[in-house]
């Protein structure tokens, strides 16, 4: 059994951060990835998918964005090879197309069971993604039979849907992207409204990330927030990627025949039964906004230059009158868009790391178990832990704490 100092599982962003940094300073590890080098951005998101960050906004560790357009928005793949890159950039130690099935502990560390080969490690770090699994509510099992229903992992086009109309479930980036799309087809949509977080894409003459990053907004640390489970949970936010710089908040999906609702609460066969609480989800939404635009007025008050034009009037929206119920059959709705968020999953690790919801239990990165470590989570460190570019902070904070605990190992 080949020996390393330590594993790391996914060679997204997160575990080649990770890489870059453990190479960096020397010490000795692999990275295994079931797949290519960024595969889920190959093989996980829809046709006419774009970051919803600027290009600008993926710093890794040694590694940015030196195209010709940083204020533009890379497509998947184009991404996916942009990771590619990065990888060769180091020579990084990535074994493609090996899957890990089972990680379990031995009195040195690890074993790591995988495809062609098992690994020990003294150190293991898990960067397989918080997005790894589409979570679909258990009321999607009332749905008629003949209905189809995909996942927004597992939406590509409007034409990859059977004929008629789309109840898109979930209001975040994903929802409102695919619904847009879809009202774009000519397709009839409705859209069941959760929890959301709006944003202008641009604001005071800048893009809306510009001043998220300036402000320290997405830098915020977990130990400053008063509820850090909370803080977990915010919703994420509603942006689209694009050249014109346009929105697709309920407004602009309203303007373009998307019906919205409340949640869904139920569905019994070919029927949808929704909350009456949009309103209520887009006032919380808008206090929200309010709260961001006025941190960003505050701080473009305090610095000289940071802003390229006066305050946007605040971009308002009321909620619209929305049914109850909805017959689907009756409305032409053929198909279920599930973009109710996502949830990791770690059905090979025989470690008890887990809490009892299935998430890996941590403190900034580190388990409880010696050895064992997990990055690209939700507010690891930061708000941006599990952004492209906040990886970098958390992968080298990971790095010098094993080289401390090396040299603490050394000196016993
Ligand atoms: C739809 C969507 C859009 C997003 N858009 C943005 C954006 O615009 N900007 C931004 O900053 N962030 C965005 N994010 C958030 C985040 O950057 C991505 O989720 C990102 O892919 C997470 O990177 P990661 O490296 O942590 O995990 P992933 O990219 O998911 O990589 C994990 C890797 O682990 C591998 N793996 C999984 N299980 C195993 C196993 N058992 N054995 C071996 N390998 C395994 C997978 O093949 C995969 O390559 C988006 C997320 C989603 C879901």
């Amino acid at each position: 059994m080949p020996g390393t100092d330590t594993v790391i599982i996914g060679a997204g962003h997160a575990g080649l951060a990770m890489s870059r940094c453990l190479t960096d300073r020397g010490l000795d590890h692999v990275v295994l990835d079931r797949g290519s080098v960024g595969e889920r951005w190959r093989t996980g998101r829809w046709d006419s998918f774009r970051l919803l960050t600027p290009n600008w906004l993926s710093r890794l560790p040694g590694w940015e964005y030196c195209g010709p357009d940083p204020d533009g928005f890379m497509t998947a793949n184009e991404f996916a090879d942009h990771l590619s890159g990065y990888a060769r950039s180091f020579d990084a130690p990535v074994w493609t197309h090996t899957r890990v099935f089972r990680v379990e502990r031995t009195p040195d560390g690890f074993r790591v069971r995988a495809d062609r080969v098992d690994w020990s490690a003294r150190n293991v770090v898990i960067a397989t993604g918080y997005h790894s699994h589409a979570k679909v509510p258990a009321l999607a099992a009332g749905l008629a039979r003949g209905m189809a229903q995909v996942t927004a992992s597992h939406y590509r086009s409007p034409s990859s849907l059977p004929d008629g109309g789309v109840l898109v479930v979930g209001a975040s980036a994903s929802g409102v992207q695919i619904a847009h799309e879809l009202s774009l087809a000519g397709r009839r949509v409705v859209l069941a409204v959760g929890g959301h977080t709006r944003l202008p894409r641009r604001y005071r003459g800048r893009d809306i990330l510009w001043w998220l990053d300036r402000t320290g907004a997405l830098d915020r640390d977990i130990d400053d927030m008063p509820d850090a489970t909370a803080a977990r949970a915010e919703p994420s936010l509603q942006l689209v990627g694009t050249s014109d710089a346009r929105g697709v908040d309920p407004r602009v999906l309203q303007a373009n025949g998307v019906q919205l609702t409340g949640r869904l609460l139920a569905l019994d066969a070919h029927v949808a039964w929704f909350a009456d609480d949009l309103c209520d989800t887009m006032c919380a939404a808008q206090d929200r906004l309010t709260r961001v635009l006025g941190e960003i007025d505050r701080y473009a008050a305090a610095t000289p230059g940071a802003a390229a034009g006066p305050p946007d009037p605040p971009p308002t929206i009321t909620a619209p009158a929305t049914p109850s119920t909805l017959d689907l059959g009756r409305a032409g709705i053929s198909t279920v868009v599930w973009a109710t968020g996502f949830r990791p999953s770690y059905p090979w690790l025989a470690v008890p790391a887990l809490d009892p919801d299935g998430r890996i239990r941590h403190r900034r990165v580190v388990t409880a178990i010696p050895g064992l470590y997990a990055i690209g989570l939700r507010f690891q460190g930061r708000r941006n832990s599990t952004f492209i570019d906040g990886a970098r902070h958390d992968a080298t904070f990971l790095a010098d704490r094993m080289i401390a605990d090396r040299a603490l190992c050394t000196a016993r």
